[in-house]
């Protein structure tokens, strides 16, 4: 009964030590750790540093691992102030623009938003933290699938996803409080504009390759208010045959 009762005693403390180092070293690796310190620096430096004040967007940037939408070749640089070559060509974009293009928006946590141009994904997960339905629509079918593996595999559920032109944005579900853009087209989509809600804001990029601007469009009883924000350089918004709209 005395033995019983000592290997308790003894037991406990060595059953609790065992479980901690696990859970240090094997369920968050300090590969994770690193990432997440690169991502935190990245906010502080690239994202507040610019003027980004909106608190869930910051807390979003901070969440999404950026590192997860980005070839394994260009891991080591998925936190650096700079865009990135994605499979097919196509790229995913500077972390302050996605972070600008999101403050932008306006976004409430009731808000459904409509994504043009999926990529990798990354702008997408980073909606969908903050608002509460996001639907995705990219035109490079091998793109579209990854990107929706990845998404699901991190456990977004408010990601709704279609191969297509996004030029003809996605009626079935509009319509939306906010729409991003994000691929050049040389001029706003009137489809896009029709599916805007009013009082909504579309965020775009549009203008030829070498003078793209970042416009917000305001819906106002109807009629469409634009604001220019910044010069940006996107991938042109083409349709089923590569060409540029
Ligand atoms: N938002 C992405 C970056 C997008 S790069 C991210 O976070 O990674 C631009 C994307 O727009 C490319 O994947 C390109 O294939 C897509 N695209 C170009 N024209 C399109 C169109 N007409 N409809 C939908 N997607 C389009």
């Amino acid at each position: 009964m005395k033995n019983t009762r000592n290997h308790r005693i003894i037991l406990f403390p060595l059953i609790a030590a065992v479980s901690l180092i696990c859970t240090t070293a094997c369920g968050r690796s300090s590969k994770d750790d690193r990432f997440e310190r690169y991502r935190s620096q990245m906010v502080k430096n690239q994202i507040i540093s610019r003027g980004i004040s909106d608190s869930r967007v910051l807390a979003a940037m901070r969440t999404v691992p950026r590192h997860l939408f980005v070839p394994e070749n260009y891991q080591r640089f998925s936190y650096a102030d700079r865009p990135l070559p994605i499979e097919e060509n196509q790229t995913i974009s500077q972390p302050y623009i996605v972070a600008l293009m999101t403050e932008l928006a306006e976004l409430k946590t009731t808000d459904k938003v409509l994504e043009v141009g999926t990529g990798s994904g990354y702008q997408a997960a980073v909606l969908a933290e903050i608002c509460d339905s996001v639907f995705t629509v990219e035109i490079n079918a091998t793109l579209a699938q990854r990107a929706k593996t990845q998404l699901k595999d991190l456990g977004y559920q408010n990601i709704f996803f279609k191969t297509g032109d996004g030029y003809l944005g996605w009626n079935e579900h509009a319509p939306y409080n906010a729409i991003i853009v994000t691929c050049a087209p040389s001029d706003l989509p009137d489809q896009l504009a029709s599916q805007l809600i009013d009082g909504g804001r579309l965020v775009i990029p549009h203008g030829p390759a070498t003078a793209q601007n970042l416009i917000i469009y305001r819906k106002q009883n109807g009629y469409l208010i634009a604001e220019k924000s910044i010069p940006v350089r996107f991938v042109p918004m083409v349709d089923d045959s590569g060409k540029s709209y």
